[in-house]
């Protein structure tokens, strides 16, 4: 056992809206849809709590939320400027305690744990971070207040808009008996169905279940799964990640065109990154692929991705389309280079088993392990 922590999550109230409202009087009190018009193609990205009354939510089509709340206000994101008041309110969360950890743009983690002293028991602090808010910026957010990641997520959604939940350790497994195993992070569609199928729809369900029963039905991903149904989590809170981009290139002794060497190099690059995310418990949505040629041209290409990845395959899969799309034939390369930016938190990919076969990703990790003991050299993977 860890000694004893107090984790925070805090998450903006319907932040695009509220923003919006706040700048926008007009706005105010009205179901107000941020994202593309009614009649158009596309979704809506965040609504008011006024426009959720009528069954509006995010992610909904934009068609859609026209039928249920015809007299609604429809108004396109200004992505520069929820960006902007992103970082003004992480700024707020710092000046209390230099431990955040930012997952998207209007939430983050703190471990408070330290700053007891300075601020006041954890509720107290979370009170403070709220009229803080509210003060600087005009938002209202919803802070969750726990002894670990999990438990404080889902206590800032429990009384959401304007709420301050807590969860201890003490109540922690009531509270989380009631909720369903789809609130279970990694539980997307394919592992809830295994669990469905088998009787399990409650983390309450889960909390009566032995390991040894899990197993049988969720193999390895079990342990996670029993863990955060009892409602513990051992993942600390990451400040800040430093990384921007994660990139691996080389510079030829000799210019080459040499198509399977340059595979083997893409694919080491791969490698090389897909480690570096691990490491980072970062998954990754574009691939940049950037070459020289001889005569010092230099070109980057870029793919997004439709899932965000950690895996070498997937992304030695999309530099190499990159490069064949480049058709550099007989044109001799000097550098080649691989980088991704665009960065998610892992632990936030929505369900393991959908992305990466489970066996493969521990297979990397394992790797990952030997090379970290007998050095690099140790394991090459075949490409062709
Ligand atoms: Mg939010």
């Amino acid at each position: 056992m860890g000694k004893k922590r107090w984790i925070l999550h805090v998450d903006m109230d319907a932040f695009y809206a509220s923003i919006e409202q706040r700048d926008h009087p007009e706005y105010r009190d009205k179901p107000l849809m941020i994202g593309a018009a009614p009649n158009q193609r596309g979704i809506i990205s965040t609504c008011s709590y006024e426009a959720r009354k009528f069954g509006v939510h995010s992610a909904m089509p934009s068609r859609t939320a026209g039928r249920l709340c015809p007299g609604g206000i429809f108004i396109p994101p200004d992505i520069a400027k929820y960006s902007q008041e992103s970082r003004q309110i992480m700024k707020v969360l710092q000046s209390f305690t230099p431990d955040v950890e930012q997952v998207s743009v209007d939430e983050a983690f703190l471990d408070v744990t330290h700053v007891e002293q300075l601020w006041g028991n954890p509720v107290q602090l979370a009170k403070r971070i709220k009229t803080q808010i509210r003060k600087e910026r005009g938002l209202n957010a919803s802070i969750g207040v726990a002894p670990n990641k999990f438990l404080a997520k889902l206590a800032s959604d429990l009384e959401k808009p304007d709420g301050l939940t807590l969860i201890t350790e003490e109540n922690k497994r009531e509270i989380l008996a009631t909720l369903p195993i789809s609130k279970i992070w990694g539980v997307g569609k394919v592992t809830r169905k295994l669990l469905e199928d088998q009787g399990f729809h409650t983390m309450g369900d889960v909390q009566k279940t032995s390991l040894r029963a899990l197993r049988s039905v969720l193999g390895n991903f079990a342990e996670h799964i029993h863990q955060l149904a009892n409602g513990e989590d051992e993942r600390n809170v990451e400040m800040e990640c430093e990384a921007k981009s994660i990139s691996s290139e080389h510079t030829f002794d000799i210019d080459t065109n040499n198509a399977s060497l340059l595979l083997r190099t893409i694919m080491a690059h791969a490698e090389n990154i897909a480690r570096q995310l691990r490491h980072e418990r970062l998954s990754t949505r574009t691939i940049v692929l950037k070459l020289r040629y001889s005569d010092f041209t230099t070109i980057t290409r870029r793919k997004t991705l439709p899932q965000p990845t950690q895996d070498e395959i997937q992304i030695y899969d999309q530099a190499v389309a990159l490069f064949t799309a480049e058709k550099t034939g007989q044109s001799r390369i000097r550098l080649i280079g691989l980088g991704t930016t665009n960065f998610v938190n892992a632990q936030f990919q929505r369900d393991f088993f959908d992305t990466v076969s489970e066996k493969r990703q521990r297979l990397a990790v394992a790797v990952d392990q030997l090379r970290a003991q007998l050095g690099d050299k140790a394991i090459e993977r075949r490409i062709d």
